[in-house]
């Protein structure tokens, strides 16, 4: 657990990132198709980490087909098409050293977007997720501010930062510190933007919400939820550390709580896990079967939970 952000932590390891720089090449590549960029992308891969500038590059034609997460709208967003998460350019609600996350991770500099991929009716940062409300960061002006920032690595998280992959890399592109990148997501990613995002991020620190597809589709308005979720952890821990948050909704035990923590336990190699019991209902979950507290007895079965999974570590 966390091996490898300890050991960057420590100064034993340089982060990805720092390495991904190390291979850019000043190359121009404004003339290559789509193809050619992904396959130079999986030839570099054989032989370590891949250019950030190739990735960079990447990100970029993405944005005039959206395919950052599995809504793949395929809107130009360059050219001001909107999609489901409505982001167009970047916009961030808030830059700060977050001291409420786990242990090893605080401070951490965190950089809160504004816009979701999800729509999910419970949202604790609704304003944030639903509303949009957030304002526009030059890369350079967040760049500094992580650099001379003091937080022990830089979480990237909103909303969701998925929508936000290309200014992302560009704030990347402009530091240099050795800090570990957290990608702090709800995990509903497309592949080509976890290509992009492997041998970037050292940590995945994820949102694993249900189990039950029908229960995705109907709380957060969303397809195949589960299946393309678990592929992305999968994905995620060839490369990274995994912490995995899960927030047990009311009346949600048997059919998401209990089988995802199974699967959790059953494939994945070691991952940490946080099932959270902190809900409470806002936004619009008081037109759902979520409009009330967890009861007593929930509470009782999550502490049972706790206690059967206590090898994977978590900690709320
Ligand atoms: S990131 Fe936004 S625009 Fe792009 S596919 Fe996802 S929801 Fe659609």
């Amino acid at each position: 657990m966390l091996d490898r952000y300890n050991k960057i932590s420590s100064g034993k390891l340089d982060p990805y990132y720092l390495r991904a720089k190390a291979r850019d090449e000043q190359k121009d590549r404004s003339n290559y198709k789509m193809a050619e960029l992904w396959s130079e992308l999986t030839e570099q891969r054989k032989d370590g980490v891949p250019s950030l500038e190739l990735k960079r590059e990447l990100a970029d034609r993405m944005l005039e087909n959206c395919i950052f997460c599995e809504r793949r709208c395929g809107v130009n967003r360059k050219l001001g098409g909107s999609g489901a998460c409505g982001v167009l350019e970047s916009k961030i609600s808030s830059v700060f050293l977050h001291m409420g996350e786990e242990r090893e991770l605080v401070p951490s500099h965190t950089v809160f977007f504004a816009g979701c991929n999800l729509n999910c009716v419970f949202c604790q940062n609704y304003d944030i997720s639903h509303l949009n409300q957030g304002r526009k960061v030059p890369a350079e002006v967040l760049a500094d501010r992580i650099q001379n920032g003091g937080g022990k690595n830089v979480n990237w998280v909103g909303g969701d930062p998925t929508p936000n992959i290309p200014y992302i890399l560009e704030v990347l592109n402009l530091i240099s510190v050795s800090l570990p990148q957290l990608w702090n997501s709800n995990m509903y990613i497309s592949e080509e933007a976890m290509e992009i995002l492997s041998g970037l991020m050292d940590v995945y620190l994820t949102d694993f919400k249900y189990w039950d597809e029908e229960c995705a589709e109907r709380l957060s308005k969303v397809r195949n939820y589960t299946s393309v979720v678990k592929r992305n952890h999968l994905h995620a821990e060839e490369t990274g550390d995994l912490i995995i948050r899960h927030l047990v909704l009311p009346g949600h035990l048997d059919c998401c709580t209990k089988p995802l923590l199974e699967w959790i336990d059953s494939e994945l190699k070691d991952p940490r896990v946080n099932i959270m019991s902190q809900y409470r209902p806002v936004w619009e979950a008081d037109k759902y079967e979520i409009g009330r507290q967890l009861s007593s007895e929930e509470r009782s079965e999550i502490r049972r939970l706790r206690r059967k999974y206590s090898h994977l570590g978590g900690m709320r």
